[in-house]
């Protein structure tokens, strides 16, 4: 009997697992500059947090829930993003006391678990970064939350990337929309994928972001959101604009972009891939501004502004640039042992090398000479011991540069009492 993972899931496996690695290091560097902290909630919450954040017509909620009844009959759920149990938390922790910093900014990094059809950046259990800040209601936190995302990418050298952007306005803004989706949609009514017709009176704005071919063919030419925006809705996004301008961030209006999600208002945005071969999963980054959401789930009236980015299609997207990403496989010493009496002098030196602070490795399997400096070069090693029985009855170990090539004899003792002093000198001419 073999077993194979779930449909949907992945396992990252040495070599892969450095890639993800160096995107959650790049981030959380990132992040630190923006004054964000991370933030650590549980894989699972009850299914109500999700249910009415997330919003009960979503595909999310309506048709993807890993929900179950646990022994104690609760109704929970696998988390299918971040948003929802980070604004639970903040509520149950009274993260908008005074005594916290305000904006108060929490990122996260983790997986989320979606029951869709499984394909190429799309998974059942995947992988989000992400960050939320909550309390300030100032355009320029939508804006230099946009920006920190596309600066994300740029550190990681992903360039064929768009901004684009849309509002959901106010609640006025949304009760005025929706009329007008619905004047607008109904002549089309039996036309609708089935999921539409049933959406159209419950939730119109989800027909536009419907990925049936049905529906697309009327998204077109829907009246646009924009011109139904609120006095201060038009000026929350007017400002928005204007200060992308005014840091030279090139971005698209898109005005049928709603988002899978009911908790937006105002400013959303996604972050577009074009690189070859992302095909539907295009999409890396979407986030927004979510001004009632916290009120929703029982805390004092917050705003909140947030984004969350897709880990396997951001690997897709690195991958179809051709990004070629820093060398991960490197060790400071390699020790080549030889003969049946060096094995605890090189355990000896492995340790007082990293005892002194810097990586070694060695072999343990009994090789031959040829095969070891094969590994210490598959290793990256950047010096190479060789301990013989000849130069450990002698306590000498010889030491060779990868770099350079200069070889020599040192002592065991100095290798055991000033093992930097030895790598500083051997790799001064790199
Ligand atoms: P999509 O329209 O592609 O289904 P979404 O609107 O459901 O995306 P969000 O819930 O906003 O996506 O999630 C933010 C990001 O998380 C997406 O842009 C994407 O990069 C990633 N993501 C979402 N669902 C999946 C999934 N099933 N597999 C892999 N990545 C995903
Ligand atoms: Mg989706």
């Amino acid at each position: 009997m073999s077993y194979q993972r779930p449909k949907g899931t992945n396992d990252i496996l040495p070599g892969e697992s450095e890639k993800w690695q160096f995107v959650e290091e790049t981030a959380r560097l990132l992040f630190k500059d923006y004054q964000y902290s991370e933030i650590r909630t549980p894989m699972f919450e009850h299914y109500e947090v999700i249910a009415r954040s997330v919003g009960d017509t979503t595909d999310i909620v309506s048709k993807e829930m890993y929900d179950f009844y646990d022994k104690g009959e609760r109704h929970v759920t696998l988390r299918p993003e971040g948003t929802a149990p980070i604004v639970r938390s903040y509520v149950e922790n009274k993260l908008f006391g005074p005594e916290h910093a305000k904006p108060y900014k929490v990122y996260y990094t983790g997986p989320m678990f979606r029951y869709e059809r499984p394909q190429k950046g799309r998974l059942r259990q995947f992988h989000q970064i992400g960050v939320e800040a909550f309390g300030s209601e100032n355009p320029a936190t939508d804006v230099e939350t946009m920006v920190m995302a596309m600066e994300f990418f740029k550190q990681l050298g992903i360039e064929e990337i768009r901004l684009v952007i849309n509002s959901l306005g106010d609640k006025e803004t949304r009760q005025n929309y929706r009329q007008a989706l619905i004047d607008y949609l109904e002549p089309h009514e039996a036309e609708l994928s089935e999921d539409s017709k049933r959406r159209l009176h419950e939730n119109p704005l989800r027909v536009l972001d419907s990925k049936d071919k049905r529906d697309k063919q009327f998204v077109a030419d829907a009246p646009s959101i924009l011109d139904y925006l609120s006095e201060s809705a038009k000026k929350h996004f007017e400002e928005v604009v204007k200060m992308l301008d005014a840091l030279n961030v090139p971005y698209e209006i898109d005005t049928n972009m709603v988002r899978g999600l009911d908790y937006y208002t105002h400013t959303i945005f996604e972050i577009m891939s074009d690189a070859k071969g992302m095909g539907a999963q295009s999409t890396i980054c979407a986030g927004g501004r979510y001004n009632q959401l916290v009120e929703d789930l029982g805390g004092p009236e917050t705003p909140g502004f947030g984004f969350a980015m897709g880990i396997e299609r951001i690997l897709l997207v690195l991958d179809a640039e051709g990004v070629v990403l820093p060398e991960f496989n490197q060790v400071d010493a390699y020790v080549v042992n030889l003969g049946e009496t060096t094995n605890i002098e090189a355990l000896k030196v492995v340790q007082a090398i990293r005892n002194a602070g810097f990586s070694a490795d060695r072999d343990v399997m009994n090789r031959k000479a040829k095969a070891q400096f094969k590994t210490a070069d598959k290793e990256n090693a950047t010096l190479v011991f060789t301990l013989g029985e000849d130069e450990l009855a002698a306590g000498m170990i010889n030491v060779k540069a990868m770099a350079t090539r200069e070889e020599k004899r040192v002592s065991l003792a100095d290798v055991y009492e000033s093992f930097a002093t030895i790598y500083d000198e051997m790799t001064k001419g790199e």
